[in-house]
């Protein structure tokens, strides 16, 4: 049997494959098993942030497994506390509790909304209010937050204490902040999974003022769009907001799996035993996520921009786009066509995208070169335009 064959046998059947094998590739470009290259837009869902087989990233985390590869939380641990305060740096943040995954970020962020409800006004005031169409994960409590009612059948009773507003639409917001009680409010400035749209910025600002005037922890999950994935190291920063928890994972560890919950002083509620994880802030992926950190400077940030506002031009003046959304290099294409018949003949071709609801999505490794960019917009161009 190939290896194609062995997976539709053995794997659990929750995932709708390509027909595609990757065995190996060098930054942007990948191969499959039958030797055809690609140029990759998909990055492994924002994963890989500086591509396949990237070397710095390679030295930091072969340097670490020749050293010691886990250690547990019982014991202190060089490069998770230096990333830890990496990000603390960088981001104004005061803690950081690690896990592996974005919905064990966003678990930990839920912990501390609630237990910040607990401590300012009471048990009963557990609620946190997300939006429609937003995607926060795949065990029952994110998918409780998730906005999104197709991934909450077959899995009730979810969790409770979840309700969602309307994005965008901040009398919606207002009303059930005054309907329920709250604690928390947690938003993706871009939803990604929801259709790549990006929060305006007004609204983000009044939300954020309405959370301080009602007394509520504001939320941010920067799980796709952090670690440079819109332009700025998070996305938070461009808001121009001061959120209480951010959480992260995706791109953080540039392949290797990590998840990161940011807390500042208001949400630095943990002690001892409220929280924790086995493989958390393992050594590998953390040396592995300085790597990745350490290149997330204003160069590459401004070339993240640059490469964007290629995209956005270059896709916007295409016949059969309807639009093209989101932000940073982290970009939603509508288009007259069918978004799978885009991405199939974009893969015919040589070209790696996939899809976010019914658009086509792209997430390029941050330093694509811009030939290679190139190259695939405009296969991508073509496949729209066809
Ligand atoms: C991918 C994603 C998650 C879930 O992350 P996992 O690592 O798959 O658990 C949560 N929130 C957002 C915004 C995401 O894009």
């Amino acid at each position: 049997m190939n290896v194609i064959e062995i997976d539709k046998q053995y794997i659990a059947s929750t995932y709708a494959r390509f027909p595609v094998q990757i065995v190996s590739g060098k930054g942007s470009r990948v191969t499959d098993v039958d030797g055809k290259e690609y140029i990759d837009l998909s990055t492994g869902i924002a994963v890989n942030t500086f591509g396949v087989a990237d070397e710095a990233w390679q030295k930091a985390v072969i340097e670490q497994l020749g050293k010691v590869q886990h250690t547990s939380n019982l014991y202190y641990s060089e490069p998770c506390a230096l990333l830890a305060q990496t990000l603390c740096e960088r981001t104004g943040m005061k803690k950081v509790f690690f896990s592996n995954s974005g919905a064990e970020a966003n678990e930990c962020a839920i912990k501390a909304g609630r237990k910040y409800g607990e401590l300012k006004k009471g048990k009963e005031y557990s609620t946190i209010i997300t939006l429609k169409n937003s995607f926060h994960g795949r065990t029952i409590t994110t998918l409780s937050a998730t906005g999104q009612d197709v991934f909450h059948a077959h899995f009730t009773p979810m969790t409770d204490g979840f309700v969602h507003a309307i994005p965008n639409d901040f009398a919606d917001m207002e009303r059930l902040v005054a309907e329920h009680k709250c604690c928390a409010i947690m938003l993706e400035l871009v939803q990604g999974e929801g259709g790549v749209t990006a929060l305006d910025k007004a609204y983000v600002k009044a939300v954020e003022k309405l959370a301080r005037e009602q007394d509520l922890l504001l939320i941010i999950d920067e799980v796709q769009t952090g670690n440079g994935r819109t332009g700025s190291l998070y996305a938070f920063q461009a808001y121009d907001i001061e959120p209480d928890v951010v959480t992260t994972a995706k791109g953080l560890g540039g392949g290797l799996p990590i998840g990161a919950t940011m807390l500042n002083s208001r949400a630095d509620l943990f002690t001892a035993g409220l929280n924790g994880s086995t493989f958390g802030g393992n050594p590998i992926a953390c040396a592995g996520a300085m790597s990745i950190l350490s290149r997330i400077d204003e160069k590459l940030l401004d070339e993240v921009k640059a490469k964007s506002e290629y995209i956005f031009t270059e896709l916007g003046k295409a016949k059969g786009v309807k639009s093209v959304s989101g932000r940073g290099l982290m970009i939603g294409v509508e288009t007259e066509k069918d978004a799978s018949e885009v991405i199939s003949g974009c893969m015919a071709r040589g070209v790696l995208v996939i899809k976010a609801k019914n658009k086509v999505r792209l997430l390029p490794a941050l330093n694509i070169p811009m030939e290679e960019l190139k190259k695939a917009v405009q296969i991508l161009r073509e496949e729209i335009e066809k």
